[in-house]
């Protein structure tokens, strides 16, 4: 049975669109929000409770979205709920420090491999942003190197189009970055060693840092082949750049000791959000004691925020990582293994061409037959396929994020009843396409 019991309504979610798009730019606060990829209204939502989901038309979803990432606990958990009030009610913001800033700090981390010293601020894109300019501050150099279909926010360095050919040299994916600050920018394809040791020889000199997703997570979900993160770490040490891992996504979200845990690499820099502020706006960057003291006001380079470490931000995000433990990790892998399963039996079942990416609880179906390593091979999806079963999960009472290109996120509150209930729904789906 499908899990909307009855005809999805979307009269009043068409209305609130209407109504954003006279005042807001596309009717949105972030771009992929406007549900363009998929050619469709917006769900707007009014609650959250777990890991459902409920829109202002009275339809209810099994969530994935998640916030993109940040709900692993699941919406509105009471015991976040409860440290934001109890927080709130003594005051939203000092611009003064606060012993809830240290606490949360020293658990960062503990947790986290590669940081000594962790500088709280407001979103993974200032997170990634002021780690550049570390990055180039403490190397006295300019170039940096991304790869192809990762996405670190939207700070003008990382905002370079991903070129095709080994070291290409960036162009801006977007009108307003200067081309000489893209330049700065070289591309090279994900889980590729060797074109990074081909430019490395080409101009390992000028290279800052490589940033790299430990776990790819905005090409869909692209897990780094055996020996990859390794031969960056090689590479970087070699010539004297940094190695920064951009876990945003992947903090706290794959391991409790994040990608750099669970793949027993440690960067110099690391960067976090999402998961950090328990759906609260957080980001953080951290790493070797030697390298962070390099920031005002220990050091010469500057970033602040009015902001930055706030009570209620350090509330929701103290107690989402207090209340992540092990066995959540090995309760969120074998939920996510019984959906992987389940999906992938339906795939069979109705002859569609399907490959589901996963590493812990990041899924993602691909609707391609390739083995899906990076940029090149994810794009062999199927996007029109992907619209029509967007839209019929959507009908059947199951929220994914629009685009082929995002993975699924299972909290710690989905239970076997929700997996299957979402397996029964993606079946009804193919069976419509
Ligand atoms: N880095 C990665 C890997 C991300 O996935 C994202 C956002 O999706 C960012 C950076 C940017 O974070 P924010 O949207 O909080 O600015």
């Amino acid at each position: 049975m499908s899990e909307q019991s009855r005809a999805r309504m979307d009269e009043r979610s068409k209305e609130a669109f209407a109504s954003a798009k006279e005042v807001i730019p596309g009717g949105v606060n972030s771009p992929v929000r406007a549900f363009r990829s998929v050619g469709l209204t917006p769900v707007y939502m009014e609650r959250g409770e777990g890991y459902r989901v409920y829109d202002i038309d009275g339809n209810s979803y099994i969530d994935y979205v998640g916030s993109w990432g940040p709900l692993i606990m699941g919406h509105a958990h009471p015991e976040v709920v409860e440290a934001i009030k109890k927080t709130a009610e003594k005051g939203t913001s000092f611009g003064a420090p606060t012993e809830l800033e240290t606490t949360m700090a020293k658990l960062v981390a503990e947790r986290v491999p590669s940081i000594d010293l962790v500088r709280m601020v407001n979103s993974g894109t200032e997170a990634t942003m002021s780690a550049l300019r570390l990055a180039r501050g403490y190397t006295k150099r300019s170039m940096i190197l991304k790869f192809e279909g990762s996405y670190h926010g939207h700070a003008d360095s990382l905002l370079i189009k991903a070129g095709s050919g080994v070291a290409t040299l960036g162009l801006p994916d977007s009108p307003g970055v200067p081309e000489s600050v893209a330049s700065h920018t070289l591309t090279v394809p994900y889980n590729d060693i060797e074109s990074v040791k081909l430019a490395f020889e080409k101009f390992g000199e000028q290279i800052a840092c490589v940033i790299v997703e430990p776990v790819a997570g905005n090409m869909g979900v692209v897990p780094p082949l055996p020996g990859f993160l390794q031969g960056l770490r090689e590479i970087t040490e070699q010539y004297g750049s940094l190695l920064i891992f951009d876990e945003v996504m992947t903090g706290f979200r794959v391991h409790l000791n994040c990608a750099q845990g669970l793949y027993g690499i440690t960067p110099d820099l690391t960067c976090l959000g999402k998961v950090i502020g328990g759906g609260l706006p957080v980001g953080a960057y951290g790493g070797k004691r030697e390298i962070m003291e390099m920031m005002a006001p220990t050091g010469p380079i500057y970033q602040a925020g009015t902001l930055s470490g706030n009570p209620l931000a350090m509330a929701a995000g103290y107690t989402t990582l207090s209340l992540l433990k092990q066995e959540t990790y090995e309760y969120l892998e074998r939920m996510a293994v019984r959906l992987q399963r389940g999906l992938q039996s339906n795939a069979e079942k109705h002859g569609v061409a399907m490959t589901i990416n996963r590493v812990g609880s990041m899924v993602c179906p691909f609707f391609t037959d390739k083995h899906v390593i990076n940029y090149e091979t994810a794009k062999t999806a199927d996007l029109e396929r992907f619209k029509a079963y967007f839209a019929a999960m959507l009908n059947g009472g199951i929220s994914i994020p629009p685009s082929q290109f995002e993975g699924m996120f299972v909290s710690a509150v989905h239970d076997e009843a929700a997996i299957d209930a979402t397996i029964a729904a993606h079946d009804e789906a193919l069976r419509r396409l």
